[in-house]
């Protein structure tokens, strides 16, 4: 499949990336030219540079990267015939189905082909894909595109409809794959294709529940078991990097701190509250009293070392130097910078495509005869 040397060559089919929403396939055909809003390139230019380069525009604005094909970038790629299976649920399907090296696979229909590039690189060239396609010219495009991508020899493309005519093949196969409108027409079809000497798998691809329980009956009449239905749901994860400049430790003993020095405030107030009322009085005897707080959870002392020093500068309180101190300390520089993830996940649930139904079709060898037992009259050795 596609090239595996280094360099481009001419004739290559190759992806150019421009943004993460804007994919495309090219054949490098020296003569021509690519252009785009990031820019004007000659295809002349990609050849003989590695896979992979980034390639700056002929005008000197914008640049492309000009890659190497694979299953997962052909499906952001290709040109869309019809709707298409995405990453998401090809490797679902393809681990779920068991499909290996040297695996022998149907798929129906063929589409635009992006299950079938998937299929074709998984299962090698010991292994081979039957893909089948009842449009005619959608047939004959992927028959051309898989012959440009060197999957001939792995893939067979015919143009048939499966509900109605079968697979028609004198080989049987290891799994079957059916993305059609009506699969449960091609379920006894599938049946007859599947080898019966070892455990098969089918999966159909269905976008509503309807036609989910119409393939799972169908599926129970045919005899396939442990059918199970499954849904691809992309979450995205948020991970980004945040400093962190202190460590927890650190952050801890801040915000004890700081609850002292709001509990210092709110004494200051008080005790400031207190000095007021003391003067209005006009207390002859400055003696130390006591007064308990507007929300009658403490009692303080209205502490001498708080009332004029005699040089006309109040003195401070206790309470007042501890407040300065941990505020000295919170000025200190922060422990050793550090660095730690944050990853958050993204609510929306984009992406619904189909509903995967999976089901199994148990070995149909006859079941060789128990041993008999001695108590039914087993020779004892
Ligand atoms: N899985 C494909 C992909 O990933 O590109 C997309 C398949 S597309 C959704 C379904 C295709 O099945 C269409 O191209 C349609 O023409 C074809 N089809 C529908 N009924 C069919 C039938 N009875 N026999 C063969 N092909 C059929």
């Amino acid at each position: 499949m596609w090239s595996t040397a280094r360099e481009i060559a001419a004739g290559d089919t190759v992806i150019i990336w421009l943004t993460r929403e804007l994919v495309q396939p090219l054949v490098v055909t020296p003569g021509k030219d690519f252009n785009s809003k990031f820019g004007n390139y000659r295809h002349s230019d990609f050849v003989g540079m590695p896979y992979g380069s980034k390639v700056g525009s002929r005008t000197g604005k914008g640049f492309i990267h000009v890659l190497r094909p694979t299953p997962e970038l052909w499906t952001l790629a290709l040109p869309h015939r019809t709707q298409i299976l995405y990453i998401a649920d090809i490797s679902l399907i393809i681990s779920y189905l068991d499909i290996r090296r040297g695996s022998r696979v149907i798929e129906a229909g063929t589409g635009s082909g992006s299950f079938s590039h998937s299929v074709a690189r998984s299962i090698g060239s010991s292994g081979h894909l039957w893909s089948y396609e009842f449009h005619e010219a959608r047939a004959k495009k992927a028959k051309e595109e898989f012959a440009q991508h060197g999957m001939s020899d792995i893939v067979t493309l015919t143009h048939q409809n499966v509900c109605k005519d079968g697979f028609n093949l004198t080989d049987t196969v290891d799994s079957v794959f059916l993305d059609l409108p009506a699969p449960w027409d091609a379920v006894e079809h599938a049946k007859q294709a599947l080898r019966k000497d070892r455990t098969t798998r089918i999966c159909c691809f269905s976008p509503c529940m309807e036609q989910v329980l119409r393939t799972v009956s169908a599926l129970n009449d045919a005899g396939f078991s442990d059918i199970t239905m499954y849904e691809t749901l992309v979450r995205p994860q948020d991970v980004s990097p945040i400093p962190v400049l202190q460590s927890i430790n650190d952050v801890a003993d801040k915000l004890k701190k700081a609850e002292g020095i709001r509990e210092i405030k709110r004494l200051r107030q008080i005790a400031a509250g207190q000095r007021h009322n003391s003067n209005n009085n006009n207390d002859p005897h400055g003696e130390k009293r006591k007064r308990t707080s507007s929300d009658g959870e403490q009692e303080v002392p209205l502490v001498a070392d708080g009332e004029d020093s005699g040089n006309g500068k109040r003195l401070k309180t206790d309470d007042e130097d501890m407040m300065d101190d941990v505020l000295e300390d919170s000025a200190a520089p922060a422990a050793t910078p550090a660095k730690i993830s944050l990853s958050k996940t993204i609510p929306e649930v984009r992406g619904h495509t189909s509903y995967l139904t999976f089901a199994t079709l148990l070995p149909s060898m006859p079941i060789p005869p128990a041993a008999p037992t001695a108590a039914q009259g087993a020779s004892p050795s």
